[in-house]
């Protein structure tokens, strides 16, 4: 596909913070000596005692031992709202946008330090200390970021479970972080549907058994009646309204625990990622400040979930250190009109917004009369994270939704990288769509083959990180065997990321898909992602996952799931001209030797298309699908082995 470069356009030059050569400069002291570089950048966040050791990290292969800042003191919470209240307590911190557009709300800092201190009072009444767990099971509503920021201020570790996990994943999680605290609502809300967390939060407790949970603080959403358990459950108003609105900060070490976040299960048996406070919170802040040039004023919205690491570090954590107004939203980009991210970015001036290549799939479909009809001018900066971003997508999201006149910041992170590792800053970095493009400061990316060989220059393999950064994940909660078994083991000394990519002639990097999903057809190796984002290119296409299957010839064949755009109907024809098409785009290598068009696609509850599913069924293999526990819709898969099964 012919490579299309977007330069930074000249306002941009003049307003933000980097140009290419800061970029440059910056980024070489950063590798040069990272002691004076990350003693320099720590000081953005307010210590009670200044670290004096910054960077004491080993990739092993003998130890594994990450830490950063280590005889710092601090605490998160007070960094995200106490240091501020003086400058900005009037400053809206939380813009709330409900799930029906009637309903929202603006919490200002000092609205957020007086709700954040109830919390957490309620939970110390109740024997909350630091360094214990507390599992959060909340809807997108400001009591889910109370409830993050009081454990912060108590030292005490949140879990925070995405909402729409069910009672099972729910339970494991509770029980794998022997938290006895739970925090949630009475239900939640999404697109106008009740989603019962109560209800799920008791089935959960029942799998859990008794003796392990002390406290379930209940918060009203919907109002419901809901049962509760006289001496385990209370009502989050009715306990708020007993406690003072100000509580004492924990002094934390850089080092104690901030949180645990399972990762969403793409891959496997979900991990216990813990992060902890000085280094997560230092990374936090700085990229969100230069990734989204963040300048005081703006008004920001990241699409994710609290339940998602994206929600831990840029909806909350990087942007209330930074004093931002962070835009919180309940709902879904599809409810009540397919228009809906797009009014409330009309409604409350977004300038910055970031959100998922799922969610810019399934918008395209609708065309571009539903984003045209509203007007955008606030916006000034786009954002993607989840997934590889298939040009044809950037391309749209470019145009369509921004106007031709945004910059779109492609932001490659993992849950265990804490924050964004490779990413351009949009005052320093041309644009190239479907690319991640440059490291961020601090971060040595290489691309190694199979062997471990590291490969210079335009190449082709494996992403590993050379050294640490200060937002990296410290251990598996509870099984540090683990951790370095998943992340040191393949490589040693390096930190693997499990994913493919490609470096091109500038230095370029594209994410090519998780390593686990790499094709080998005929000795060629190929990413999924480029054989998909050709797919996606056609204009019938709207999304399309591609993996391998078992081929007598090939060794690998291409099998690809292929969803059309609404109102187009598969047939024999389109099967033939999408084979075509993928020749014309790539060549014949990537040719598809079998194509199933599917309504949907099996995906995480974050978006992402489980290919480890795909691919068992492309096997044959229906009864070892694996962990299944995470699938947003699990009716999309046993579809998708009818049509397969019909097939044979
Ligand atoms: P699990 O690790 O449990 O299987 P997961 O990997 O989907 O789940 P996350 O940590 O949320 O959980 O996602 C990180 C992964 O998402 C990356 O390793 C990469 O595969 C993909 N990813 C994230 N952002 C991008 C991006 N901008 N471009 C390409 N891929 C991305
Ligand atoms: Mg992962």
């Amino acid at each position: 596909m012919e490579e299309k470069i977007y330069d930074v356009p000249s306002e941009w030059t003049h307003r933000a913070y980097l140009d290419e050569a800061g970029y440059r400069a910056k980024y070489e002291a950063s590798i040069k000596d990272p002691e004076a570089f990350w003693a320099e950048e720590a000081k953005r966040i307010h210590w009670f005692k200044a670290p004096t050791r910054i960077k004491n990290t080993n990739f092993g292969p003998e130890t594994v031992s990450i830490r950063w800042f280590e005889d710092g003191v601090t605490n998160v919470a007070y960094n995200c709202i106490d240091r501020h209240l003086h400058t900005r307590g009037d400053q809206v911190a939380i813009i709330w946008e409900g799930d029906d557009p009637s309903e929202s709300k603006k919490i200002t800092y000092r609205e957020l330090a007086a709700e954040v201190n109830r919390m957490a009072n309620i939970m110390r009444n109740r024997g909350v200390e630091k360094g214990d767990r507390v599992t959060i099971y909340m809807p997108m509503i400001p009591e889910a970021a109370y409830a993050m920021l009081a454990c912060a201020r108590l030292g005490a570790i949140h879990s925070v479970v995405f909402g729409g996990f069910s009672p099972d994943s729910l339970a494991s999680r509770i029980q794998d972080a022997k938290s006895a605290f739970i925090i949630t609502a009475d239900e939640g809300l999404r697109g106008g549907r009740k989603v019962p967390l109560k209800v799920n939060v008791d089935a959960a407790l029942e799998r859990v058994g008794a003796g392990v949970v002390d406290h379930v603080l209940v918060v009203r959403r919907t109002g419901s009646s809901v049962n509760m358990l006289p001496g385990r459950d209370v009502y989050y108003d009715e306990a708020a309204a007993q406690v003072s609105d100000e509580c004492p900060y924990e002094e934390m070490n850089a080092e104690d625990p901030l949180f645990i976040l399972y990762t969403s299960g793409s891959t496997g048996t979900p991990k216990g990622v813990l992060h902890t406070t000085g280094g997560y919170l230092v990374h936090a802040a700085m990229t969100h400040q230069y990734v989204f040039d963040y300048h005081d004023g703006d008004i920001y919205w990241c699409t994710a979930d609290v339940g998602w690491v994206t929600g831990h570090s840029y909806i909350l954590y990087g942007p209330l250190a930074n004093g931002a107004t962070t835009l919180m939203f309940e709902g879904v980009p599809t409810y009540p009109s397919i228009s809906r991210f797009w009014e409330v970015i009309d409604k409350h001036g977004v300038n910055i917004f970031y959100t998922a290549p799922t969610a810019i799939r399934s918008l395209m479909q609708a065309g571009e009369e539903p984003v045209k009809k509203t007007s955008r001018k606030s916006l000034r900066l786009l954002g993607s994270v989840g997934e590889p971003i298939n040009p044809e997508a950037w391309e749209w999201y470019h145009r369509v939704v921004g106007d031709s006149r945004c910059p779109i910041v492609d932001t490659w992170w993992q849950t265990e990288t804490g924050g964004i590792l490779i990413a351009p800053l949009p005052g320093a970095t041309k644009l190239k769509p479907g690319s991640a493009t440059k490291p961020f400061f601090g971060v040595q990316p290489q691309v190694v083959d199979a062997e471990g060989k590291v490969l210079e220059g335009a190449a082709e393999g494996n992403l590993v990180i050379a050294d640490s950064w200060p937002g990296q994940m410290r251990t598996v909660y509870g099984d540090h065997e683990r951790f370095v078994q998943t992340y040191f083991s393949t490589y040693p000394g390096k930190y693997f990321t499990g994913d493919g990519c490609r470096r091109d002639q500038d230095g370029y990097y594209w994410i090519t898909g998780r390593v686990d999903d790499v094709i080998n057809v005929s000795g060629h190796r190929m990413g999924t992602a480029e054989v998909e984002s050709a797919l996606v290119a056609h204009p019938k296409v709207s999304e399309a996952a591609v993996v391998g299957y078992p081929h007598d010839i090939k060794g690998q064949g291409i099998y690809a799931y292929v969803t059309l755009m609404a109102g187009e109907q598969p047939s024999e024809e389109l099967r033939k001209e999408l084979v075509a098409w993928v020749r014309k785009e790539i060549g014949p290598i990537a040719s598809p030797d079998l194509i199933q068009f599917a309504p949907g696609l099996p995906k995480t509850r974050s978006g992402k298309i489980m290919r480890r599913i795909l691919r068992k069924i492309a096997e044959d293999e229906f009864g070892s699908l694996g962990d299944t526990s995470t699938l947003a819709d699990p009716g999309v898969v046993d579809d998708l082995i009818t049509n397969r099964q019909n097939k044979r």
